[in-house]
């Protein structure tokens, strides 16, 4: 029974380790690079809010978020009112601080087959630098052919977003075990089916009953 449990949580582990590998590969792939969101819509009905846009992707989210102040004025069309998603800054009301720095905040989750884990970046409004990241690790990727609009940074995330993160646990640990488990049943049942020993292939000429007198298959409860 502890061995069982040994095992799966084996499985577990890789499968963690597999889906963290995931997020981090899509976001050297991917980069950081900002999608300009159609629709915005505020955090709340009533001031202090957010104004955010969420971007939904393959492997991929992006929240981009902002105070409100006068965005409302500009433009001639109400906003919807949506409740951002549970990881995304724009969760929390603003702060007396968030109005003093007028910051935005660029939020990125990736994985596959969900997006679960996320870091963020926040940049003081009117210019782009120094940005800022939190729950990330900031690494340098060697490109080729670097564009303007192409960094070299890259930020890999570190916040879990645990339901997601569960879900590509569970995902990857059972495939992982079902390709290590899964040949080895394959085999066992070839070899049975002509008639040798389940475990070196022995010919048994299809009689089990005495185990195998080759490798000792079988024959443990007599031992
Ligand atoms: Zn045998």
């Amino acid at each position: 029974m502890i061995k069982h449990l040994r095992t799966i949580l084996v499985f577990l582990l890789l499968g963690a380790i597999v889906n963290v590998a995931v997020a981090w590969g899509i976001v050297v792939a991917r980069g950081d690079s900002i999608i300009m969101p159609a629709q915005f819509k505020f955090s709340d009905p009533i001031p202090p809010r957010w104004v955010f846009s969420y971007t939904k992707g393959t492997g991929f989210r992006m929240l981009y978020t902002f105070l409100s102040d006068d965005f409302g004025k500009r433009r001639s069309s109400p906003l919807q009112v949506a409740r951002a998603p549970n990881w995304g800054r724009a969760r929390v009301p603003p702060t007396r601080e968030d109005y003093e720095l007028g910051e935005e905040w660029h939020e990125y989750a990736h994985g596959w087959p969900w997006p679960s884990l996320f870091s963020r970046v926040r940049t003081p409004s009117e210019k782009l630098f120094p940005m800022k990241s939190e729950g990330a690790i900031k690494v340098h990727v060697w490109r080729s052919s670097t564009t303007a609009t192409m960094s070299n940074t890259r930020y890999l995330p570190l916040y879990a977003i645990w339901r997601p993160f569960i879900a590509n646990v569970a995902f990857y640990s059972t495939l992982i075990a079902s390709l290590l488990i899964l040949p080895g049943l394959v085999r066992r049942q070839i070899l049975a089916s002509r008639g040798g020993c389940a475990q070196c292939g022995y010919d048994l000429r299809g009689d089990f009953s005495a185990g195998c007198s080759e490798c000792g298959w079988g024959r443990e409860a007599e031992a």
